[in-house]
Parts: structure tokens; sequence; C-alpha cells
């Protein structure tokens, strides 16, 4: 596409979410469908009812089978990289286990640890290493329920995932892969088999499974999609979420490969006050102008991250939209709210993942970590 592109490995450029709905052949979630679950699940997560989460494949057949005693259940993951996760990273986790709470169901979280490896994002498989156990305490630490919660990590538990992704690799055709993905000369056949993996999940139930991820996840499951019927398996369903915005910018991703723009999980209070200090705002040049001509919250990164995961309430959400609009608010206040509000959140978010460790193999699929 002209001016952006999106694939799972790589966002760049302004992304026209319109154009990603319509060329991805997706739908928007629409107000009637939000009504729907919030019938169903009693309320409304802030990242849906504030569409952060604004578009899906077949979620009105999940709540079906939901209101029909048919059930579901979820499926999300995580590819351990070469960094400590960051705040970007949780956003879909939270919406699982909102969605697990709420529904009660089975939610089953891939832990690909040779993905990036495969991408060429990282050169050894041992340097992701580290970062594997971590990633899945700071996973579980969110709250998922020990008993409806599966995690496992591909290389441990390929032996359990290699025949149904046998099925699946059958049934795709390199050049649909590669027209989906975007595959080159470049590419390793590992990442061009890989595909097989992250679908497998999606078959471990006879039901409809629903996985909460970004957009840029969408392929994987386009893919699914096309090859399900002849496993016997349901179409997977999505709630896709947009992309986080990174601190330096309403274009820029959170990304540990450049650290201002992400707040990372296990950053020190004073990192966090740092990144947040420094962040692009919506502000003006001098204290006089944002006093007189008011600030931008729509081009802010420290309003986005209000918006996303630190202020639940909708009506102080909107005063704070408009003392920035009207003057009465600064950006240093407003920012150093909100690295107050980030370092709460990441003091208790590391007293639980220190909790989660000591029950850590009840999460994992099989017991083993
Ligand atoms: Fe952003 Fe707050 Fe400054 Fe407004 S006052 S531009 S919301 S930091």
């Amino acid at each position: 596409s002209e001016g952006y592109s999106i694939t799972p490995w790589e966002a760049r450029g302004k992304i026209d979410y319109d154009k990603l709905v319509e060329e991805f052949g997706v739908e928007k979630i629409s107000d009637d469908l939000l009504e729907q679950i919030r019938r169903l699940a009693g309320d409304l997560h802030p990242l849906i009812r504030r569409k952060f989460f604004f578009a899906h494949r077949d979620l009105n057949l999940v709540l079906d089978d939901y209101a029909n005693e048919r059930g579901f259940f979820l499926y999300t993951g995580r590819a351990p990289s070469k960094a400590p996760m960051h705040l970007a990273h949780i956003v879909p986790f939270i919406m699982t286990k909102w969605l697990q709470e709420k529904f009660g169901v089975n939610t089953y979280i891939e832990i690909p640890d040779e993905e990036k490896f495969l991408a060429k994002k990282v050169d050894s498989l041992e340097e992701v290493e580290p970062y594997v156990r971590q990633d899945i305490l700071n996973i579980a630490a969110l709250g998922f329920n020990e008993d409806k919660t599966f995690i496992f990590r591909d290389s441990e538990f390929i032996g359990r995932m290699y025949k149904p992704a046998v099925l699946v690799a059958r049934y795709i055709n390199f050049s649909t892969a590669r027209a989906v993905f975007g595959f080159d000369g470049e590419t390793s056949i590992g990442l061009i088999f890989y595909p097989a993996l992250q679908i497998v999940p999606t078959l471990f139930e006879k039901k409809r499974p629903l996985i909460p991820c970004g957009i840029d996840q969408d392929p994987y499951f386009r893919l699914q999609r096309d090859i399900a019927p002849r496993l016997n398996r349901f179409k997977a369903s999505e709630l896709l979420a947009k992309l986080a915005w990174g601190l330096t910018g309403p274009e820029s991703k959170m990304s540990a490969s450049e650290p201002e723009t992400a707040i990372m999980l296990n950053d020190p209070p004073d990192t966090v006050r740092r990144k947040v200090m420094n962040a692009y705002t919506g502000g003006r040049a001098t204290v006089e102008e944002q006093r007189r001509l008011g600030g931008v919250p729509e081009v802010c990164t420290v309003f986005h991250w209000y918006t996303l995961l630190f202020e639940e309430d909708d009506k102080k959400l909107e005063e704070r939209y408009w003392a920035c609009k009207t003057g009465k608010l600064l950006c240093g206040e407003c920012k150093a709210e909100l690295v107050k509000r980030i370092n709460n959140f990441l003091a208790l978010h590391n007293k639980r993942v220190a909790d989660a460790e000591k029950r850590i193999t009840k999460y994992m699929y099989d017991g083993k970590l």
C-alpha cells in the first residue's frame, strides 16, 4: 500500500485503518455489536469501549455460540525477543484476560520462541532464552485464571503440535503464503513453515476460536480461515486492535530497539519519568501559547496512553481532553500524573510477577517450563 506497510514483522508509516479494514476484508465493530457484548459481559472494557479494539471477524458468531451455550475459546500469543516486554505488548493480553474473566472460557497462549530467529530479528536461539520465562511470568501476572489458561512454548511443546502443523502446512500453497505475507527470496524456509505453527492452536478445541490481537496478525488467520473447513474445525474469529503508539509520536511504535519509544515492564521509576517527560505531546511551544490556544490531545502520545490503560473513567478522560483543549492543563502536570500512574501500575505488576513465579507451572500446558 502507498504510504504504509503492515505485516506481522513490520509496520511502517501512518496507518490508514479504514483502508486496512477494506483491504483485509474485516469488519469494524458496530455499536450494535458493542451493545451485545455489554449485555452478555455485564460491562465493556475501555479498550473495546473506546474502540482501540476496533475491528473483527465473526465476533457476532462467537457471541451467538456463547449465548447458545456452544461455547468458544481464546487464543493469543507472544514471540519472545532479545528484550523485555513493554506496555504495548500487554495490551492484547489485558483484553484477552478480560474476555476470559467475563466469559469463563479456556485460553491458549502460544510462546513461539523460534519466530524472531526465523524472521532474522535475533542472531541466535539462545538470545531469546532469558526472556521466554520472563515473558510468560509477565503474561501470567496479568491475572489469567490458572485453571483455564494453557501456556506453551513451541520448542518445548512441538511434539504435540507437529502433526496438526503438518496437516495445516499441507493445505497452504507457497504462492498463497507469499501473497499474504510478502515472502521473498531472502526469507528463510523456516519462516515460510512458521505460519502453520501459529495456526495450530486454533484447532485445539472443536469450538470457535477467538483471537484478540493486533490487526498486523490478521494474515495468519486469513490463511486459517481458508483451510479450517478442510480440517473439520471452525474458522478463526478475531478481535483486532490498532497498533499502540510509541512515545515519540503517533506514527511511532513502542520498540525495544528504540528505548525512548517504549516503557519496558522492568523500567525503574526514574527511567519511566525521563521517558514520559520527553514524550511527544500535542503541547504548544510556550506556556503562554498553550494557555491561549490549548493543546492537541488528538496527536498526543501522553493522552493516547491515558486512553489505553491509564484512565478507566470516561468522564475523567473527557475532562482531561477539554482541560487540554482549553489551555487549562499544561503538559508538565499532565505528564507528571501519567508518570505516577505508570509507576504505580508497574510496581503492582512486578509484585504480581513475583507471585506468579510461585505458581508458574500451573499455567504451563503440560506443567513444564
Ligand atoms: Fe497532551 Fe496533556 Fe499536553 Fe494535552 S496537556 S497536549 S493531553 S500532555
